[in-house]
């Protein structure tokens, strides 16, 4: 089992890590990215964490 957690402190706004996450965990909210899915039906792809430029995300294994 995987966890995300997002630090959206240091997100830019790009929207590069909504779309391609294959459960859909992140939407932009007010210009930033939020986790707005349960953070725990995440996969660990860590596509996002290859993807997000500023390092936002981490992908615990539980
Ligand atoms: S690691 Fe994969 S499944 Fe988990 S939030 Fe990132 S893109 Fe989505
Ligand atoms: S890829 Fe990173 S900087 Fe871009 S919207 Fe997502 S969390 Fe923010």
């Amino acid at each position: 089992m995987y966890m995300v957690s997002l630090d959206s402190s240091k997100c830019e706004g790009c929207g590069e890590c909504v779309a391609p996450c294959p459960v859909s965990l992140m939407e932009m909210v007010d210009g930033k990215a939020e986790v707005t899915g349960d953070p725990a039906e995440c996969m660990g792809c860590e596509t996002c964490v290859e993807i997000c430029p500023n390092d936002c995300f981490t992908v615990q294994e539980l």
